[in-house]
């Protein structure tokens, strides 16, 4: 296969001041959850990016100093020379397929509370912290300004020795540099204050720093937004950002641009669609003759295509697609567009940030495993003996297992109950905003048509018999799991049901089946994460009265995590959905709720004929724990997998599905499953 034409202009060439990327296929700096905790773990995942074919890959934000430091939020960072061994670490791996690596210098100011390194926080003022500790800022003056200056040139030296190839100026995103920009903020009264020009002096003179230092060899970029505060998604309100911006036009060597409202910019899918950036983009190419860079979350290579032709932007700019599919544009180099792995917008990818732990992927299982288990997205190792696997059920873990283990070559049998293959991710992307969860399935079920050693069985339940009947050599059971009617309070599950009929107490299956209530529901959620905010959504969608109630103080709790929690409030209030958040759940009648609150017990009546419990599911595990209880050894190995061996996100049963497929034939040490990435302090009593 070879490309379609009209992609070619992705793949020419673009120079950015002293440096040439090898086309327009630019990851941006994007978190990992690694920073400079896990320099081969990053290392090895960047360049893997560099292979699939991205003409610039970038690091996540680096600390220019320890008064910039967001543990339990893994920066990385660039203050001494160990730093230095440990980012070339990562320049060396994506040299070696010839794309450029880029360094985004990072100074948080109120963002960071230092709490690692316990140095007071710089930002404009003395102002309180902006992500919520009860830290505040030291008011920076001339001195400090001169101070941050050094660092930052410093750090830019350090990134050059490193052997990147593009350092950055970050002026956005509310850091502190940004902070500078801000009219609200910035009311100085020196030349760093008040007027545009003075506001803007701090980016000119860290430009300018930047180029002396290492702008023979790097070139400089901007990190900047296009829009002010403020405005709805997809109306920007610009104010003085396009006179900012021109005052600064020609200055660095290449505009990365993107927006103020974060959760527009990396939104997920449930609110933001691909290419949602570009009504803010309109004016920006104008202004410069700098090559240009933004994001959107593009997979189509048409439409990545039309930005270029269309003067919007010169480079492709992606973290998600990046993470999704690193071979992107290979894929699209070679005209394999139905090989492409597109990113279905759920920000698991971003949790790993917020959680201070390495980056997951739903879509792309290998992501964060390429040093730590060998994984790569695109090779795996061919099979390691003539055998026969029978997987049954064709969920995520089940089709990504059937998908891997037919990479390797194995003769797969994949027997799935119901005619659609999916399992959850067909029935949750049925709910609203979630259509592009179907991805998961879809990009299975494409590489599946195309290997003629898996045969797929549909509207095929099987029982233990079958299984045996199949005679295979290995089962792989991955059943699902089934939401749960009860409630868990934290030691056992309790029943809610006080003589309501059972009819009138539902499960997100129910819902799901197409099973709605036909008056007023309470939705209970005890879960957290997206499915109590979904179905509450649905169900008003359906005209009832919801209320939604959850033993959190928060509603969607763990939506925090993929930056969606507040789109998530603001969309079920702007729906007329009713809030209960700190309740516990007391029992329900058939007539109505007790919701007791979850401090001091205070008891809640809400009128509902029916009540829909979101609270844990039960591993659909019959057909294991029957073929386990069979008389004699089994002929074949028994495992289960995804959720039906204990249920999670969808990302653990693609992950769970794979790891599977990688460990058939190959086992691996139980004792030590994974290399263990850590600061290495030598054996005992020898050199560092
Ligand atoms: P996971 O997330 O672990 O992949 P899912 O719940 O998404 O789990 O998918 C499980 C799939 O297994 C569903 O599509 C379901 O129809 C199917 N299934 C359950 N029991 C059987 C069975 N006995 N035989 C075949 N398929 C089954
Ligand atoms: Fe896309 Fe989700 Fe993967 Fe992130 S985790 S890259 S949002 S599919």
């Amino acid at each position: 296969m070879s490309r379609d034409p009209s992609h070619d202009i992705l793949f020419e060439p673009v120079r950015i001041g002293p440096v040439t990327a090898p086309n327009r296929f630019y990851q941006v700096p994007h978190c990992t959850g690694m920073g400079w905790m896990r320099p081969r773990t990053l290392a090895a995942m960047r360049g893997v990016k560099a292979e699939g074919g991205w003409g610039v890959v970038c690091t996540e934000y680096n600390s220019i100093h320890p008064t910039s430091d967001d543990l339990p939020h893994p920066s990385a960072s660039l203050w001494d020379m160990s730093d230095v061994r440990a980012h070339t670490l990562m320049t060396e791996a994506v040299h070696a397929h010839g794309s450029l690596a880029g360094a985004e210098l990072w100074y948080g100011g109120a963002r960071t509370p230092n709490m690692m390194t316990r140095l007071p926080p710089m930002d404009l003022g003395s102002v309180p912290n902006l992500a919520g500790h009860p830290y505040q800022t030291r008011a920076m003056d001339k001195s400090d300004i001169r101070q941050f200056r050094h660092w930052h040139k410093r750090a830019a030296l350090r990134a050059r020795d490193a052997g990147f190839d593009i350092v950055y100026v970050y002026a956005t995103h509310g850091y502190l540099i940004s902070n500078f920009l801000n009219p609200r903020i910035n009311t100085r009264g020196d030349e760093y204050g008040g007027s545009l020009e003075n506001r803007v002096r701090l980016v000119r003179e860290l430009i300018a720093d930047t180029k002396d230092a290492v702008g023979d060899r790097c070139a400089v970029a901007v990190r900047f937004s296009a829009d002010e505060e403020g405005g709805s998604d997809g109306h920007p309100v610009w104010g003085e950002r396009r006179d900012m911006f021109a005052m600064l036009a020609e200055l660095p060597d290449l505009w990365d641009i993107n927006i103020a409202d974060y959760s527009l910019e990396m939104g997920v899918s449930r609110f933001v669609k691909e290419g949602a950036l570009e009504p803010y983009m309109t004016w920006v190419k104008s202004v410069t003759t700098k090559p240009v860079v933004t994001v959107g979350r593009f997979t189509s290579p048409d439409t990545m295509a039309a930005q270029v032709r269309r003067g919007i932007v010169d480079f492709i700019g992606a973290a998600r697609p990046s993470i999704a599919d690193p071979f992107l544009p290979r894929k699209i180099e070679e005209g394999r567009l139905s090989a492409i792995r597109e990113c279905i917008g759920c920000n698991i990818c971003y949790s790993g940030d917020s959680l201070g732990v390495p980056i997951r992927c739903t879509q792309n299982p290998t992501m964060g495993e390429e040093w730590r288990r060998g994984w790569h997205p695109e090779r795996i190792a061919p099979q390691g003996s003539a055998a026969h696997v029978l997987i049954v059920g064709a969920g995520p873990a089940g089709l990504e297992a059937a998908r891997a283990l037919g990479a390797r070559g194995y003769r797969v049998t994949l027997a799935e109950a119901t005619r659609d293959l999916g399992g959850r991710v067909l029935r949750e992307a049925g709910l609203p905003g979630l259509r592009e969860y179907i991805r998961v399935r879809d990009y299975r079920e494409q590489a599946l048509r195309d290997m003629p050693n898996v045969e797929i069985f549909r509207e095929s339940r099987l029982t233990a018999q079958d299984v045996l009947d199949v005679g295979a050599d290995h089962v792989a059971i991955a059943t699902g799991a089934q939401w749960r009617k009860d409630v868990f309070d934290g030691e056992v599950f309790q029943s809610v049901a006080e003589g309501a009929a059972d009819a009138h107490i539902l499960t997100p299956d129910d819902i799901m089946a197409g099973r709605l209530p036909d008056g007023p529901t309470v939705v209970y959620d005890g879960d957290g994460y997206y499915m109590g905010g979904v179905l509450a959504e649905r169900l008003r969608m359906a005209g009832l009265e919801v209320t939604l109630a959850t033993p959190d103080d928060s509603l969607s709790r763990w939506a925090g995590n993929t930056a969606e929690r507040w789109r998530v409030r603001r969309h079920l209030q702007g729906l007329g959905v009713r809030f209960e958040p700190a309740r516990e759940i007391a029992g329900f009648d058939g007539r109505a709720v007790v919701l007791p609150c979850a401090y001091g017990g205070a008891e809640l009546t809400v009128a509902a004929s029916h009540l829909v419990m979101v609270s844990a599911r039960r591993p659909e595990d019959g057909l294991y724990h029957d073929l386990c209880a069979m008389a004699g050894p089994l002929p074949f190995t028994l495992t289960r997998i995804g959720d039906c061996e204990a249920p999670a996100i969808i990302a653990a049963a693609v992950h769970a599905g794979h790891r599977y497929a990688q460990e058939l034939d190959a086992p691996v040490d139980p004792d030590l499953p994974l290399k263990h990435d850590r600061i290495d302090v030598g054996a005992p009593g020898g050199a560092a």
